[in-house]
């Protein structure tokens, strides 16, 4: 969970607001399911429901720009790159395009572009924009070296991708040899894709060899594309279609996206056939008509179109928001809906034990795949729906991935013959599905949780693998199949008796090997040392995501003083300070530092209650007595920088945003992700758009990114 750490939200003593919880909310559901999409290629979601989440959290930050962080999902592209790949830096960031769902959407950006145009004093009666498919596959960065495909990556975080150079060889649309040029350098975009037979195909192979299923097309690709072995990949028929350029050196580009997409097509790429010039949004609207029809025709998924401005030189001007060109915006198709049957309801139960309801529906074709199951997300979902058992339901899926059951369909009067009774309305069973203990709904909450906690086999197996994450323990090859026979099987009951587990007895469980059981233990062993941050995030507690992690593990240099900590004083202090600082900020006084600044009330009565609670406490003891030591490194050293305020902006050449936000974390440093009064410095890097220049207005300190390096290395 991403906590967003506004600190200037705590000069009020209210708790946290509406607003300020539902970002909170929005930004954890968001990362999750992002990860999910991105890293794991398994999308939990449908798109439809993840844009309209998205496009919430949009909404809220732009409503409470207080709220802002630059740790939001609405400010990154994408996700890191997966381990087990090399990192490929991009030389120019490879972004996400904005989207539009109708033409108001579409004139509100065509005002956008023209008012950008006219800042620039740029000649706005030329404007025209150069349409195009929107590819729903994965984006790709390939790179030409004097003429010769030298290196190829994903986009990942837009910033460092992973090279699947190897992967993207196998590709026969992918020219390892440009025609007729060589350029010093020359990098095409594009993405890579998997025609809609050749997955139906893929997946009858999948199914008889007993392989895991993809979802949708742009899954099977993803999934192929990532493979560690490229002979894997090779035995995919994969695609690609070039769209556009990153690095050039070596090269004159035509002038217009239009001219350049011919260009690439000389170079020797396929780029699509689809394509037009259209100015303003109600030709853009044809465009995007036309293409809808065509849709089902085409051999493989699109997800809307892509509008450009045409003139490339003019880009630059226009700029860029956090994720995304100002420049481009992606049109994207309404969800697709069908009907079928509500066969079932079933609860699952998730790590902190909530219970979500998921419709078992009668298959179903929607969308280009076949659908069975979805997600009901909680009881209230359920009731205001008022879908039963037996109903006929309208199930929608976004472009691609899981989908959503949208209503039912009115049931026929004196249904299911005469004087039977209706179907039942839907409840949450009192018990836990998982292991039968009570279930409870605090007020407020939307979900039921099983209260049992790790006693829980549902529940314990999500927070083992939210203990063996990345960004936690990082404990590779833990997933969840051997999650799931460890928990079944009783071997391992709490994250500290995974550090007991021996490779003999992990080599006699199904599908494993000597040697991977060796490397599982090895990693697990691995794993002992580690940081106070990265364990009170692996622990799970709630509410506290890696940023709240990362303060307490400031605050408090060791789990054992965490541990003995009275939360009641904690809280009274932290409002005592707050009270002071309002006094001063109305004297005009300096302010004192507060407390765990960033991590409120809720937050903390969290801390207290999980350490309360004597099994978590025998859980953190557990796992000490089997070695898991945590490393000083949290501590940030005494440092000039301490206390200081910093916004990283733009792109730096020597380390991606999240590097220069951990480094400066590391001395102290707090970083935001917007620019205010408070704000001691802002680096800029290349590119830096709008923060530089709100910078300017409030006399903040820029640095470049030699004098921010300087800075950093002399402290
Ligand atoms: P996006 O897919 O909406 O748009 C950006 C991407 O479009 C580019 O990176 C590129 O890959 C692609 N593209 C295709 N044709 C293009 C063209 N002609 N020109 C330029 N780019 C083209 O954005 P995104 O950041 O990749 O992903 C966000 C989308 O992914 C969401 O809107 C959502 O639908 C989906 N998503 C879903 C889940 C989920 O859980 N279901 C999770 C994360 C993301």
């Amino acid at each position: 969970m991403t906590v967003a750490r506004n600190l200037s939200q705590e000069g009020a003593t209210a708790p946290a607001s509406a607003a300020e919880q539902r970002v909170r909310e929005l930004r954890a559901l968001i990362a999750d399911y992002a990860h999910a999409y991105y890293v794991r290629d398994e999308p939990a979601v449908s798109d439809a429901h993840y844009d309209a989440l998205f496009r919430e959290l949009e909404r809220l930050e732009s409503e409470h720009p207080e709220l802002a962080s630059a740790a939001s999902p609405t400010q990154r592209v994408g996700a890191p790159a997966a381990a087990g790949f090399a990192a490929v830096r991009h030389a120019v960031p490879m972004l996400s395009l904005a989207n539009a769902f109708s033409e108001e959407d579409l004139a509100a950006f065509d005002r956008r572009v023209r008012e950008a145009l006219q800042a620039a004093a740029l000649p706005e009666a030329e404007l025209s924009y150069s349409a195009e498919l929107k590819y729903d596959g994965l984006a790709v960065t390939l790179r030409y070296e004097d003429g010769r495909l030298v290196r190829g990556s994903t986009r990942g975080d837009g910033t460092t991708g992973e090279d699947v150079t190897g992967n993207l060889r196998t590709i026969k649309a992918v020219p390892l040899q440009l025609r007729a040029m060589a350029p010093a350098v020359l990098e095409v975009r594009g993405e890579v894709l998997m025609y809609r037979g050749d997955f139906v195909r893929l997946n009858e192979r999948q199914g008889n060899a007993g392989e895991k299923l993809f979802v949708n097309p742009r899954n099977a690709a993803a999934g192929s594309l990532r493979q560690l072995d490229p002979a894997i990949t090779a035995q995919r028929a994969l695609r690609f279609f070039a769209y556009g350029t990153g690095e050039v050196r070596g090269a004159e580009l035509p002038r217009s996206h239009g001219a350049l997409l011919d260009w690439l097509q000389e170079a020797g790429f396929p780029v699509g056939r689809e394509r037009a010039l259209v100015s303003g949004p109600a030709q853009m609207m044809e465009f995007f008509e036309k293409v809808a029809a065509l849709r089902p025709q085409l051999d493989y998924e699109i997800d809307g179109v892509v509008y450009k401005v045409d003139r490339r030189d003019w880009h630059e001007a226009i700029g860029f928001v956090a994720r995304a060109p100002r420049y481009a915006i992606a049109h994207k198709f309404a969800a697709e809906e069908a009907v079928t049957e509500l066969l079932g309801i079933e609860v699952q139960v998730g790590r902190t034990g909530v219970l979500t309801p998921v419709a078992r529906l009668r298959p179903v074709f929607v969308g280009g795949t076949t659908v069975s199951n979805a997600t009901l997300h909680n009881e209230d979902e359920v009731l205001r729906k008022d879908l039963r058992v037996g109903d006929s339901v309208v199930v929608r899926r976004a472009g691609d991935v899981i989908p959503e059951v949208v209503r039912a369909l009115p049931r026929p009067a004196g249904a299911k013959g005469g004087g039977t009774a209706p179907p039942a309305q839907f409840s949450m069973p009192a018990q836990c599905p998982a292991c039968g203990s009570p279930v409870v709904r605090e007020e407020g909450e939307a979900a039921w949780r099983c209260v049992s906690g790790l006693f829980c086999p549902a529940q314990r197996k999500q927070a083992l693998l939210h203990f063996a994450q990345r960004r936690a323990m990082d404990i590779e090859g833990l997933g969840e199949r051997l999650v799931e026979v460890l928990v079944d099987t009783e071997m391992v009951k709490t994250a500290a008796d995974l550090y007991r587990l021996e490779a003999d007895q992990l080599a006699g469980l199904e599908r494993m090997g000597a040697k991977s059981a060796a490397n599982v233990v090895a990693a697990i062993a691995g794993s002992r040392r580690t940081t106070l941050g990265r364990l009170l995030f692996a622990l799970g507690i709630r509410h506290v995501g890696e940023e709240v992690a990362l303060v307490l593990a400031r605050e408090y240099r060791d789990l054992d003083a965490l541990a003995s900590e009275d939360w009641e004083q904690v809280q009274a202090r932290k409002q005592e300070v707050l009270r002071e600082n309002a006094r001063r900020r109305n004297r005009g006084e300096e302010l004192v530092p507060i407390p765990l600044e960033g991590v409120g009330p809720e937050i903390i009565a969290s801390v207290a209650r999980f350490f309360a609670e004597p099994h978590n406490r025998e859980v953190v003891a557990d796992l000490r007595a089997a070695g898991v030591v945590c490393e000083e490194q949290e501590q940030p050293a005494a440092s000039t920088l301490s206390g200081r305020t910093f916004v990283v902006t733009g792109t730096l050449a020597g380390m991606s945003r999240n590097e220069a936000h951990d480094r400066l974390r590391a001395l102290g440093a707090t970083v935001s992700g917007s620019v205010s009064k408070k704000t001691d410095f802002l680096v800029a890097g290349e590119e830096a758009g709008s923060k530089l220049v709100k910078a300017r207005e409030l006399g903040v300190t820029v640095l470049d990114e030699n004098e921010f390096m300087n800075m950093i290395a002399g402290d």
